[in-house]
């Protein structure tokens, strides 16, 4: 099915910085450098970018960003910035408020992606930020979020997702594995990241496109070795991607980058020296 009435709109949400060592693992300073300029604290940009699906009878929203719960201390670390507009003005540029948004689907819940779930109100309590939108997340995942190993539970807050717990909580289902949500909109469960992430196929317009979070975060992750140094298990992340990256350029795949600063989107070719290159597709919306 080619999806004509579907449009796709990557939107960003916030701009932040992230250790460019952390962010590349065991690749030297001096070759990631080139591509992700570091700052004078050793931070590369970052992107949050979430992605809109828009069908004729329902509104998609893959990820939340940062949201707003950060300390003066935590933005000035993670250098958070454009947090006043955030999601809402984003949606707005696209005639829709978070109100309308009817499916949520998250990649996994590490608090640059599910920040974003929960916006202060009037009176300056924390609400749902998408009251009416079914939210979707791996069981995998939900469970690893709640009892995480001491190396990666400063990635998870649990005040991000426990909005869930209260009665009158937008409805949270949890998938087990690989599962068509909807009509071409597939997700694909991955383990090297964080267990239980998953990556989200999305058939639009005669043209499929994989949002792939934090398996290939930028378009400088996409050699074998490029595995950021947060992974709970790498060797499983270079498969991983070897297998997307095996797809995405068999069957002419656009990839979707969350946290590139620049290249929101790309298809996948070799260079003369066999290496895996992004060719950037130059919009950020797809009709
Ligand atoms: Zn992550």
């Amino acid at each position: 099915m080619s999806h004509p009435d579907r449009t796709i709109i990557a939107l960003e949400e916030s701009h932040f910085g992230l250790d460019g060592g952390a962010m590349f693992g065991i690749i030297p300073r001096p070759l990631w450098a080139k591509t992700n300029p570091p700052d004078e604290a050793n931070r590369i940009q970052m992107s949050a970018r979430c992605l809109l699906i828009i069908d004729p009878d329902r509104v998609t929203l893959i990820d939340t960003g940062m949201g707003v719960g950060f300390s003066d201390k935590e933005r000035e670390i993670y250098n958070i910035r454009n947090q006043d507009a955030g999601l809402r003005a984003a949606l707005s540029q696209h005639s829709l408020r978070p109100e309308d948004v009817d499916e949520v689907i998250l990649t996994h819940l590490h608090f640059d992606h599910a920040g974003g779930l929960r916006t202060p109100a009037d009176d300056g309590t924390l609400r749902p930020t998408f009251p009416n939108a079914r939210h979707w997340v791996q069981r995998e995942n939900w469970s690893w979020a709640h009892s995480p190993s001491a190396r990666d539970a400063g990635s998870y807050r649990k005040g991000d997702f426990d909005l869930f717990d209260a009665a009158d909580a937008p409805p949270l289902n949890l998938i087990d594995g690989i599962a068509e949500l909807f009509d071409g909109v597939e997700v694909l469960p991955v383990h090297g990241h964080t267990f239980g992430m998953q990556v989200v196929k999305i058939e639009a317009a005669g043209q499929t496109y994989a949002f792939v979070a934090d398996l290939i975060p930028t378009a400088s992750h996409l050699r074998d070795p490029y595995v950021m140094g947060y992974d709970l298990q790498p060797l499983k992340t270079v498969e991983e991607k070897r297998e997307i990256l095996y797809h995405a350029r068999r069957d002419d795949w656009i990839l979707i980058f969350e946290h590139d600063p620049t290249t929101a989107m790309a298809r996948i070719d070799v260079d003369g020296r066999g290496r895996v290159i992004p060719v950037p597709v130059e919009t950020l919306s797809h009709t």
